[in-house]
């Protein structure tokens, strides 16, 4: 019977070299045993370019959703583990053979091993053979129903017959820290999914206007944090007080500004913040056209308010596929819950779609916004959630 004793993990062809390379695998195999820190019976092992876990009875469905979430595997195999000698090479691939109901093959061969005596074109051939002359199955190359894939290392060789593809991306926190406004809606924490795919570290800063919003919109927010965390460990959640700040805002430039001020004093804040705390940049769910808060006018508008650099990974996106992303993660169903957000309670009838700076800097000049937002970033509330399935959270 196969049996697939051991999981082999590539991280592709990595176009970084020297320390950045060396850097990548080590982040990759802290995370890799972080994630599975709950299997003490695993046994783990790495090469220049290959992450080796031996299962040691270990549930393998289990293992494999884990690895799942962790960015920077390009694909994974559950293998089996025998000596780099041919005939138990060919034994076992003949075994994996008879065992498919396959009609066609196709060998795939890697020699890491160069002293091993024959190459991958002469391993291939000699698997081959012997399946060829033992059982029914036959050669196709560009469409086989069974791959059998050999790698063959210096004293183990590893062979297997499925490639599970990985999430890609980067090692989660090997590439600085982003501050992201996380709201409670589809968008945000897809966002901050794409940014810790390029190996960034996520924070997480929420505005929130009790009592016009609830708990149950804050615990929300919190909710979605944490299941995003799980793709590096934890996150930290600034939560602000906004709703002073906004009632302000209405007072000085009613309904079309009000949302264009909203945000960039939401810019603001997070600038404020996200220099306290590290972070190099800001990041935000926006995306061009979506509302009117995101047309090129008003990003431009909103932008202009702060130094600091702001991504956003969904910015060409269309809504649909977001979607599909939001579910692919899992955020998806939490975050249609209608709960209130402070936008939508001062939701304005006639929004700027195009607003121009002068005007809003005018409404500005009106109050006293510096200090509102020296309150609002020194009584914010920091939380750091962790992943829903440990179900604690703390201070
Ligand atoms: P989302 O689904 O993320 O809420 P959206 O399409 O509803 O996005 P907006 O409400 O205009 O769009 O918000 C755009 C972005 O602004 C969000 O993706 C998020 O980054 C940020 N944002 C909006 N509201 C909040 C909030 N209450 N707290 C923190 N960030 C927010
Ligand atoms: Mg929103």
């Amino acid at each position: 019977m196969v049996n697939y004793d051991t999981v082999l993990i590539r991280f592709g062809e990595l176009s970084t070299k020297g320390k950045n390379r060396k850097d990548f695998i080590r982040k990759l195999f802290d995370n890799i045993r972080y994630m599975l820190r709950d299997y003490p019976d695993l046994k783990f092992q790495k090469t220049h370019d290959r992450i080796y876990i031996r299962l040691n009875g270990a549930d393998p469905g289990e293992i494999r959703e884990k690895l799942g979430k962790v960015f920077g595997i390009s694909s994974f195999s559950f293998t089996e583990k025998i000596n780099s000698d041919l005939e138990e090479i060919q034994n076992t691939c003949l075994r994996i053979a008879q065992e498919s109901d396959a009609k066609t093959f196709k060998m795939i061969t890697r020699r890491h091993d160069k002293t091993f005596p024959l190459n991958s074109d002469g391993i291939n051939r000699a698997c081959a053979g012997v399946i060829l002359k033992n059982t029914d199955l036959k050669v196709d190359v560009h469409d086989p129903d069974l791959a059998i894939q050999v790698e063959v290392q210096k004293e183990n060789t590893y062979i297997t017959s499925e490639k599970i593809p990985g999430l890609g991306g980067y090692p989660a926190g090997i590439n600085g820290k982003c501050l992201l406004l996380l709201s409670g809606g589809i968008d945000s924490p897809v966002a901050a999914f794409e940014l810790m795919k390029r190996g960034i570290e996520v924070e997480a800063i929420h505005y929130a206007s009790p009592p016009y919003t609830s708990d149950q919109a804050k615990q929300k927010v919190l909710d979605l944090a944490s299941m995003v965390s799980v793709y590096q460990r934890q996150m930290k959640v600034h939560l602000i007080e906004f709703t002073d700040l906004q009632l302000e805002i209405y007072k000085a430039a009613g309904d079309p500004y009000a949302v264009t001020l909203m945000r960039r004093m939401m810019y603001r804040i997070a600038e404020r913040v996200a220099r306290e705390q590290g972070c190099i940049v800001i990041g935000t769910g926006e995306s061009v056209g979506q509302v009117a808060s995101q047309t090129l006018e008003s990003i431009a508008c909103i932008n202009e308010t702060i130094s600091m650099p702001v991504l956003r990974p969904l910015v060409c996106m269309d809504k649909i596929e977001i979607i599909d992303l939001a579910r692919k993660i899992g955020t998806y169903e939490t975050s249609i819950l209608p709960f209130e957000d402070c936008c939508t309670i001062f939701d304005p009838k006639n929004p700027v779609t195009k607003p121009n700076s002068e005007k809003a800097e005018a409404f500005e000049a009106k109050f006293d916004y510096e200090t509102m937002i020296d309150t609002c970033v020194n009584t914010r509330t920091t939380l750091t959630v962790v992943p829903q399935e440990n179900k604690e959270l703390f201070l």
